[in-house]
């Protein structure tokens, strides 16, 4: 299970199939890991470098965190996408293909100016993260989507 959590400056990621449950993360930052909630995770109660340092002593790397940087990630379902924008300005998208059998992720790609800033992975997390929600099966031809779905 793939799920991607913002605030204004961070976007925290989880990955359920890495986590170990170690219980590092709710004893370090309780108010912002708690798994008697939900959501389990929960931004903007602790302090962002609160949380940063918490997530970076993930043992198993379940839990990964980069600045959001000003950029929002939308899903347009209508375009079979998700898509990142710097204010109007579209600077990312992750495109994927409705099947029967599922969504097929084929295509991410990032603007050269905003590379190195995580944005791709956001990209592909909110797919992944409406996909499951929908009960939705995806896949992907895309080797930086792929990447993601085996990291
Ligand atoms: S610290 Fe990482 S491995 Fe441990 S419970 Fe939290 S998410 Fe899972």
């Amino acid at each position: 299970m793939h799920r991607i959590y913002e605030n204004n400056e961070i976007a925290v990621f989880w990955n359920s199939d890495n986590c170990i449950h170690s219980g590092k993360c709710f004893q370090e930052s309780p108010k912002t890991f708690n798994p008697g909630r939900k959501p389990w995770i929960q931004l903007g109660v602790a302090s962002n470098p609160e949380i940063w340092k918490t997530v970076e002593q993930c043992p198993s790397g379940a839990l990964t965190v980069v600045s959001r940087l000003g950029v929002d990630v939308v899903v347009e379902t209508d375009k079979c996408r998700s898509a990142a924008y710097d204010g109007n300005r579209l600077v990312g998208e992750c495109d994927y293909r409705v099947t029967e059998t599922g969504w097929i992720i084929y295509h991410t790609e990032v603007d050269l100016d905003y590379g190195g800033r995580g944005i791709a992975k956001r990209l592909v997390y909110t797919v992944l993260e409406t996909a499951e929600r929908n009960d939705v099966v995806v896949s992907a031809t895309c080797s930086y989507a792929v990447k993601i779905l085996n990291e």
